[in-house]
């Protein structure tokens, strides 16, 4: 697989470092609220990269964090008088409902920073043994970006030009050696949350928790660090110092980073009034068109978030489920006869279209290339598969588009949902049923009434190899 790398700013051949296995750190949300469409990105972008290294046979281990302990957390605590850890633990929660319907799987480990205390603490404490941290007078703990000759070599900035994350110009900082500084450990404040340290009671800085995590389950060097583009600097570059100084060794491998979301043409911010998460979609469409709509486009691109868009990621995916169960309904009657020659030509086209799906993820996950693949499957599927078709080719053709919307993470449920969607009222769900019984005793006539009156009410009845079902009239 060829990976675009954020640390040497090329496409590298991806080589694990232990053979057949894959080590991923996600850095994963801050818990204080329901996630965004922004935050959404890289978590479908990096599921799939998880499985499409699953599907090359690599046994990959997933480490997404969850930052339960920072500024916004304790403020958000505060103003709805709740303890941090009663608003992590909710809002975990609802990471769990969201992803769920992303399609997002749970990753190996979700390790919560609270509860790696003692392994950031060591760390921070190895990087003061070594000179790479020091203790400002108040309790604070400062990283020293002048002992790290690396400092900006991800993200290219230098010490000079280094802004302050938004996390820390929070904090008035008076003892740093250098504004470049930044902190590791923030001596407690009345009433915030506190953990005992060797520097007194206090909490970790954001940068630290991820590096401590990482390495805590990966090891020291691992394969590849992910995150969005707006998590490369400070964060990312913070995360490559602390750890190269305290290990001496390099930290990851491969960098990815995934491109900006913007809404209608504009960047997302709460002050355009543009702001979407992901619950609020959820209440018009079902989220797998999110991941369509993501996946639509290559990783790296920015991308436009517009309803429109996810209106026709909507339909796409439904011609996926629709060929789907076509193919479904034509495998529970199609004759156990030979391969035709034009099935034989069918199935290596299939080859031929897996072919181009694993090309296109291998090339820097190029997923939009990959669905165009798909496409071409099940329009083969379509054009090609009828009642005659022998069972062998239906349930060849029907495997390669199951495992290839399995990378994806499409087409997995036995339908997508319509949230906007009103339920069929009761008078009409009664009729259905007399309709129902009127044909089991052979009583056309009234079955013909009933299905002419529930047409004019506005619904179609259809009768379908699972029986009979009823949907409004569009
Ligand atoms: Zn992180």
């Amino acid at each position: 697989m060829q990976i675009y790398n954020s640390l040497t700013r090329r496409k590298e051949t991806f080589k694990p470092i232990h053979e057949g296995k894959v080590g991923i750190y996600a850095c994963g949300p801050t818990v204080y609220n329901y996630f965004h469409i922004g935050n959404a990105r890289p978590f479908i972008t990096f599921d799939v990269l998880r499985r499409q290294l699953e599907r090359e046979g690599y046994e990959v281990t997933f480490v997404q964090n969850f930052t339960d302990i920072d500024d916004k957390m304790i403020n958000r605590a505060n103003e709805q008088g709740i303890t941090v850890k009663e608003l992590a633990d909710r809002f975990i929660g609802e990471y769990w409902t969201d992803a769920k319907a992303l399609g997002i799987r749970p990753a190996t480990v979700h390790p919560r920073a609270t509860e790696h205390m003692q392994q950031i603490i060591a760390l921070i404490q190895r990087l003061v043994d070594n000179g790479h941290a020091y203790p400002g007078k108040n309790g604070d703990v400062y990283y020293r970006v002048s002992a790290f000759s690396g400092y900006g070599k991800l993200s290219g900035q230098n010490m000079e030009d280094r802004e302050m994350g938004a996390s820390e110009r929070l904090d008035v900082e008076t003892d740093k050696e250098n504004p470049a500084d930044f902190v590791l450990w923030k001596a407690q404040k009345p009433g915030e949350p506190a953990w005992e340290s060797p520097w007194g009671m206090g909490r970790p800085g954001w940068h630290i928790e991820c590096s401590a995590m990482s390495m805590t389950y990966l090891g020291d060097t691992f394969d590849i660090h992910c995150g969005g583009k707006d998590l490369l600097f400070p964060h990312h570059e913070n995360e490559i110092a602390q750890s190269e100084g305290a290990t001496g060794h390099p930290y990851v491998h491969y960098w990815m980073h995934n491109g900006f979301i913007n809404v209608d043409g504009e960047k997302m911010s709460k002050s355009l009034g543009n702001f979407w998460t992901v619950r609020d979609i959820s209440k018009e469409f079902d989220l797998e068109a999110v991941r369509m709509f993501m996946l639509s486009a290559h990783y790296r691109s920015p991308i436009n978030f517009s309803h429109e868009q996810i209106s026709e990621a909507r339909t796409s995916l439904q011609r996926m489920y629709t060929a789907r169960d076509r193919m479904r309904d034509l495998l529970t009657k199609a004759p156990d006869s030979a391969l035709t020659a034009d099935e034989q030509a069918l199935l290596e086209r299939v080859k031929e279209h897996e072919r181009r799906f694993d090309e296109s993820m291998d090339d820097d996950l190029n997923t939009a290339a990959a669905i165009s693949a798909i496409f071409e499957l099940v329009r083969d599927a379509n054009a090609h598969l009828d009642q005659h078709s022998s069972r062998a080719a239906v349930q060849a053709v029907l495997d390669s588009f199951t495992a290839l919307t399995g990378v994806l993470g499409f087409a997995q449920k036995d339908k997508l949902s319509d949230p906007t969607e009103q339920p069929i009222p009761e008078e009409i769900m009664q009729m259905a049923q007399e309709r129902a019984e009127a044909r089991k005793a052979k009583d056309w006539k009234r079955s013909d009434e009933l299905r002419d009156a529930i047409k004019a009410a506005g619904y179609i009845l259809e009768d379908t190899p699972q029986g009979q079902k009823v949907r409004k009239a569009t």
